[in-house]
Parts: structure tokens; C-alpha cells; sequence
């Protein structure tokens, strides 16, 4: 009988980790991929959404049409228990899916209501309701001091995995960067200006040294302020507040929330203490030998990057192929900080950097070619249902900013 293999996430994780999975095994096994969405959404483009007026489909594509190009299941529900014991995955509708072989691909809750006041007073870009749910907002906006920032990230202790109080800042990069030139070209720059805070003591902790100096100098260029160490406390009206007992007048307060690991999963006894999966660096749970995992939900994802779910989901699915007995080289884990922040038109910052993890690259690379590379990467995964852009081009590209 084909072995059962079930991935619960049809994200940057959950989607890599199926594509991977029909070149390694093809229909030699059955795969289903439960989800409650009906779209991948890539999260990388809601910046667009939220400040351009992008639509959201341009952020999304048909899950169904993924699965059914790897000629595999999708079941649109919500998984609401696992029993990891007896392998098996209960469904919001009552149904119960049984498997040989899991991979968690969920991400994370995006925890909005652990703001006090971002029900009526907060914004943010991190999903299809609250990207053009900003849009909306800056369409009315008629100035006053914006400030952009992310709540901390809490990491458990079971697994060596960088210790960051950011969860991932690039968002914050590119929102701010993109605010500035919309604030401009709105002739609202001068009454409006724009403070990144940071719950860490450095802001962008996850980079080296040069990458860091590489975007102080554009904000510093571009007159967006800073704070450190700041977590917020709530918001109204007219005021952000933060925990440390000081507050700022602020007419437009947009925050990356705590990303919250979801409940199911360590009601399930499948996380560690801080509810996220720990795994080894092939992916697999420390716990349980045929469940493995990817993305942000996982304890080795450090910072919460979509470049390391796509790392992590090929490193399970080959795991999963070598244990079914193909002969497959499986990959070590090597994460870097890869990420491009639009700034304006046609322009972008890329960021390259692995010093986090004890490598030595910690580049930017600023111009046309990165805002081109974000276009032609988004463009790919969109029209290709989720596939990465080949092997090389991420090679290519270490190549060029090492000559540069
Ligand atoms: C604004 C923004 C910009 C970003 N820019 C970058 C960037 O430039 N570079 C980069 O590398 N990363 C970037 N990221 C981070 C990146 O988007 C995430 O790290 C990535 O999406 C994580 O992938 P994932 O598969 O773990 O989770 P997700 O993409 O969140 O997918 C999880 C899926 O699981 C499903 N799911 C959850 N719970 C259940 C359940 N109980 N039952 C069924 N289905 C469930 C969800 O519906 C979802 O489809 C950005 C993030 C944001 C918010």
C-alpha cells in the first residue's frame, strides 16, 4: 500500500515541502495537504497591498490548482488535534485523516488582540485583511507622527536556536522605507515623521554589522527615526505606549503582532515551552520519528523567514524520500537572512546575511537590480504555483554580490 504522507499548511513551507515531495516521490506515495485557506497568500508582496494599493490577488494564488498540478489531495478544513501516537489528524468537521508521515507547516497565529487597542486604533501588513485594511487607512490620512514596529518574539529552550526578541524585521525595513516616498509624493513628509521602534536593543539584530550600517545610512538619508528596546504596552487614539512607562503621540501606529504559536499544536504534546515544534536540523520532531516540520512554526526558524520555511520544507521532504529508501542527498541546514526591501519605484535593498549562524556574508545590495529581483521572484512563485526560482539563481546571485 502507498504510504499516507499529510502536510497541515499550504504556505511557503507546506507548498515547498509538496513540490519537493512529487519530484522525490512522484505518485509512488499519496499526499494530502490540509488547509483552511483557499489561497497561498505570499507575504512578501502585502507591502504592496498595504501602501501601493496592489491588489490582493496579485499576493495570492489557488491552492487547489497547486495540488492538483502535483496530481495530489487538498482538504480545505481546519485540523483541530493531531494524535501523534496513533497518527492520526482531527478535522474542524469532524473528520479524521490518518497518516504515515505528517509535516507541520502551519506558521503562526498573527496575535493582534494581545495589543490593547489595535482593534480600532492599530494597523499592520501581515495578512490579506489587515494589507488593505492600511491601504483604506492611508487613503484618509491626513498626517501626524507614524510609528512601525514589531512585538517581541518569545523562543523556548529546547532547541539551540539563535535567541533574537524580534521575530523578523525585514517587514518593518521595507514598510517604513515605502511609507517615506508615499508620505512624499503625498506632500505629508514633513508633518509625518516616521519612527521605527524595536523591542531588541538593536534594531535589525539578526544582520552583522555592515548590513546594518548599510540601512541606518538610508534611514538616516531619508529622516526615519529610531527607537530600541521598546515593546508596546496598548494604543488609543492619540498615543503609542510602551512598557517601559513612556508613551509618543502617534496618529498612525502600524505593528507586527507576537507570533503566536497555535494552540492545537502543543494541546497536541507536539511543542516545546515556548509552543513551538522542535525538531532536528533534518526537520524531523524530536519526539516523533514520522512527523517533521517547517516555517514559522517550527523552533529553528530564526528569524520567521519565508527563505528559511523553503530551506527547511526540502530538507523534510528529502528526509521523508530517504527514509522511504531513495537514494537522496539531503541537504545540511544552512539558513541565511535573505530578504529585498522595496524602498521606492524601481528601487530596493536586498539583504544577504549568515552571520547570525556563524558564516561570514553580511551584504546589501541597493538599486534596480534588487527591487527587479523581488519582482521577478514574486512573479515566479505566483505564476509557477509556488515553485521556487531554480537552485542556481540563489548561487548566482552569492556570486554577484561577492564581485560587487
Ligand atoms: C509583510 C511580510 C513581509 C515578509 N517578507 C519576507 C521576505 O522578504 N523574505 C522572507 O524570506 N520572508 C518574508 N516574510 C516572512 C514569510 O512570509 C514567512 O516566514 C512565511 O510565510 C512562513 O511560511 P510558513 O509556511 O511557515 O507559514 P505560512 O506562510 O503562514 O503558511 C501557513 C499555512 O498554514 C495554514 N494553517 C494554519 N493553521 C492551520 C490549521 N489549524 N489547519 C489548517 N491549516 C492551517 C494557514 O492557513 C497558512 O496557509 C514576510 C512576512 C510578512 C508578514
Amino acid at each position: 500500500m502507498k504510504k499516507r504522507i499529510i502536510i497541515i499548511g499550504g504556505g511557503f513551507g507546506g507548498i515547498t515541502a509538496m513540490h519537493a515531495l512529487k519530484k522525490q516521490l512522484g505518485h509512488e506515495v499519496e499526499v494530502i495537504l490540509i488547509d483552511y485557506r483557499a489561497n497561498t497568500l505570499n507575504k512578501p508582496r502585502l507591502p504592496d497591498v498595504a501602501i501601493k494599493g496592489e491588489s490582493i490577488e496579485h499576493a495570492r494564488f489557488l491552492m487547489k490548482k497547486a495540488v492538483k498540478q502535483d496530481g495530489y489531495n487538498l482538504i480545505q478544513e481546519t485540523v483541530k488535534k493531531i494524535d501523534a501516537k496513533n497518527q492520526k489528524v482531527f478535522l474542524s468537521e469532524g473528520g479524521i485523516e490518518e497518516y504515515d508521515y505528517l509535516i507541520l507547516a502551519t506558521g503562526v497565529e498573527k496575535h493582534y488582540s494581545g495589543i490593547e487597542g489595535f482593534t480600532e486604533f492599530g494597523y499592520s501588513v501581515c495578512d490579506d485583511v489587515q494589507a488593505p485594511r492600511l491601504y483604506r487607512r492611508l487613503q484618509k490620512f491626513k498626517g501626524g507622527p507614524v510609528f512601525i514596529g514589531s512585538m517581541p518574539y518569545k523562543s523556548g529552550t529546547r532547541i539551540d536556536a539563535p535567541k533574537l526578541l524580534a521575530p523578523c524585521e525585514g517587514p518593518v525595513g521595507e514598510v517604513m522605507f515605502m511609507l517615506q516616498e508615499f508620505l512624499t509624493k503625498k506632500g505629508l513628509v514633513e508633518s509625518s515623521p516616521i519612527t521605527a521602534f524595536s523591542p531588541a536593543k538593536i534594531f535589525f539584530e539578526d544582520v552583522g554589522d555592515a548590513v546594518r550600517n548599510d540601512v541606518g545610512a538610508i534611514m538616516k538619508k531619508e529622516g526615519i527615526g529610531l527607537m530600541t528596546g521598546k515593546i508596546v504596552s496598548k494604543i488609543d487614539e492619540k498615543r503609542i505606549y510602551f512598557e517601559d512607562g513612556t508613551s509618543e503621540l502617534c496618529a498612525l501606529p502600524i505593528i507586527l503582532p507576537q507570533y503566536k504559536p497555535y494552540a492545537f499544536l502543543e494541546e497536541s504534546g507536539l511543542t516545546d515551552d515556548a509552543g513551538f515544534i522542535p525538531t532536528d536540523k533534518q526537520m524531523r520532531h524530536l519526539d516523533f520519528n514520522n512527523i517533521f516540520a517547517a516555517g514559522d512554526a517550527t523552533a529553528l526558524s530564526v528569524p520567521k523567514l519565508g527563505h528559511i520555511a523553503v530551506i527547511q520544507a526540502e530538507i523534510a521532504a528529502k528526509t521523508i524520500a530517504a527514509d522511504l529508501g531513495k537514494k537522496v542527498e539531503i541537504p545540511a541546514f544552512d539558513p541565511a537572512i535573505l530578504c529585498v526591501m522595496e524602498r521606492s519605484n524601481l528601487q530596493a535593498t536586498m539583504i544577504y546575511s549568515n552571520v547570525l549562524y556563524g558564516g561570514k556574508r553580511d551584504e546589501t545590495l541597493n538599486g534596480m537590480i534588487a527591487f527587479m529581483m523581488k519582482w521577478g521572484f514574486d512573479f515566479y512563485y505566483n505564476f509557477t504555483r509556488g515553485h521556487m526560482p531554480p537552485e542556481f539563481a540563489e548561487k548566482r546571485l552569492v556570486q554577484y554580490l561577492s564581485k560587487k
